[in-house]
């Protein structure tokens, strides 16, 4: 026994560099059993098998350091304790009437066929449907065969653009508060993210009325300028930003349109909120600056458009030549999405182009009408409890200051040790009060996390009904601290 063990001591460095390559294992282990002991072979094959076990099944390096995932880790908290959920971005009343009508008539349509594969790059009804609605919007003719791509979800879309044309070896500059998955998507194409945060500006706290604004978080543009060098392929931008709610302006655009041009840098915008942004904000489409067509790559989402995250549709559009790249990973990966719902997608979108321009069409009235008075309530009752909501010029989304609270009656030690505070009270409020949101602390990187502890990031786009209930526990939650 003392024999095998030594042997075993022995062995285990061997076996673990041979690990690393599986003919240099094999080599291995026939070479080293060939030696007559008994338990020499038996040492080998031990050890052997243990090293397979740790390298051989282990996650693939480009995937280390992304195991975590806040919406896996956020929507387990609320199955576990059914707080009210305002963390998840979704809405939980419905959608237009004709996008689900529409769905139910394509599975009655007697064309057999829309419930086969269809066009891999996108179903042809879709991509036209794209190209007409972006063609009047950029005052340009896209092309829907080359410069749109439809994938799942704008997830697909962007893990399409990152991993198709990020490099081991380049830099890709996330603006943050950065949607989660922009970070673990440039590590897997080898890329090295460089982060550049917003900034909340010096005088906005100190304002008469208090009021925050998230037009109040800011670009340094030096600090921007500096972010950008040779190594630069790509920064992603996500206007209306998740969580803040900003719209970026025209002139925060254009230095990021010039940085882009003098370094010779793609531009992947993320505009997924296109419709939900509040007068007198303005939705800008960074490919319509400028000489910017060219290095322009945009994402949209269905789930977000109509109200349908479930769909899990999305698009991306931009210059042939950069949709190449997108295309060979689509069509390596996915192929093809669903076609039905391809279908039903694209007569949603020639429903609501034939009311454009009209206050009833939804990409109207789903800011206008729908979520700014949501808004507007949320605002107000986060204020009446003490927390100071930053108000959100785009988006369904609502981040508050929550140390504004009384400090002294919120105990956070019980919960997530090591975790940025703000983590931590998501996990407080929902224990104490059954009540969730998520940290935004989820959103930057490790260097900048302190940045968002204070705040609390809440979804508006709920059914009034549920918004009350979030009051009726904030009004509780502040009795509790009288
Ligand atoms: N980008 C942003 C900014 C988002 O908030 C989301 C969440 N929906 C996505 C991309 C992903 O969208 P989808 O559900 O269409 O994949
Ligand atoms: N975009 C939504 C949010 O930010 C949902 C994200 C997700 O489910 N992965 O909440």
């Amino acid at each position: 026994m003392k024999d095998f063990r030594i042997i075993q001591a022995m062995l285990a460095p061997l076996a673990r560099r041979a690990a690393t390559d599986l003919t240099s294992l094999t080599r291995f282990v026939t070479a080293a059993s060939r030696r007559p002991s008994h338990s020499v072979r038996r040492a080998v094959a031990t050890t052997a098998s243990a090293a397979m076990a740790d390298d051989k099944f282990s996650l693939p390096e480009r995937y280390k350091g992304t195991e975590k995932n806040i919406w896996v880790e956020f929507i387990q908290l609320a199955l576990e304790h059914k707080p009210l959920n305002l963390g998840q971005g979704f809405p939980d009343y419905g959608c237009p009437k004709h996008v689900t009508e529409g769905l139910a008539e394509v599975m009655h349509d007697p064309n057999l066929l829309l419930n086969q594969y269809t066009r891999g790059y996108g179903h042809p009804r879709l991509v036209n449907a794209l190209a007409k609605l972006y063609s009047g919007l950029l005052d340009r003719t896209i092309d829907p065969f080359t410069e749109v791509l439809v994938s799942q979800g704008a997830y697909g879309c962007l893990y399409n653009a990152i991993l198709g044309h990020v490099k081991p070896g380049d830099e890709v500059i996330i603006i943050e508060p950065f949607f989660d998955c922009y970070q673990p998507m440039v590590k897997i194409a080898g890329g090295t993210p460089v982060f550049v945060p917003l900034r909340p500006r010096q005088d906005a706290a100190a304002r008469a009325d208090g009021a925050l604004s998230s037009a109040d978080w800011v670009l340094d543009p030096a600090e921007l300028r500096a972010a950008f060098g040779p190594r630069t392929k790509m920064i992603i931008l996500n206007t209306p930003n998740n969580p803040l709610g900003k719209v970026f302006t025209r002139p925060e655009l254009e230095l990021i349109a010039e940085l882009c041009q003098s370094h010779n840098a793609l531009c992947l915008s993320d505009e997924v909120y296109e419709w939900m942004v509040f007068k007198p904000a303005e939705h800008i489409r960074i490919a319509g600056l400028p000489g910017m067509w060219d290095r322009t790559i945009t994402v949209g989402s269905a789930g977000k458009t109509f109200s349908v995250t479930g769909w899990k549709l999305g698009w991306a559009y931009g210059p042939a030549k950069l949709m190449h790249n997108l295309q060979v990973v689509h069509q390596n990966t996915l192929y093809t999405c669903s076609t039905p719902l391809q279908e039903a997608l694209a007569r949603s979108f020639e429903h609501e182009m034939s009311l454009m321009g009209s206050p009833e069409c939804y990409f109207t009235s789903l800011a206008n009408d729908e979520l700014r008075p949501k808004r507007d309530y949320m605002a107000q009752f986060l204020t009446d409890c003490g927390m100071k909501p930053v108000i959100p010029e785009g988006g369904y989304f609502m981040v508050a200051d929550w140390t504004s609270l009384d400090k002294s009656k919120i105990d956070l030690s019980p919960y997530t040790p090591g975790k940025p505070d703000d983590h931590r009270f998501v996990y407080w409020l929902v224990h104490h009060h059954k009540l969730q949101g998520i940290p935004p602390s989820s959103f930057y990187s490790a260097e900048h996390k302190k940045l968002a502890e204070h705040y609390i990031r809440f979804c508006f786009i709920k059914d009034d009904k549920n918004l009350e209930k979030a009051e009726s526990i904030l009004k509780e939650l502040k009795k509790s601290m009288e």
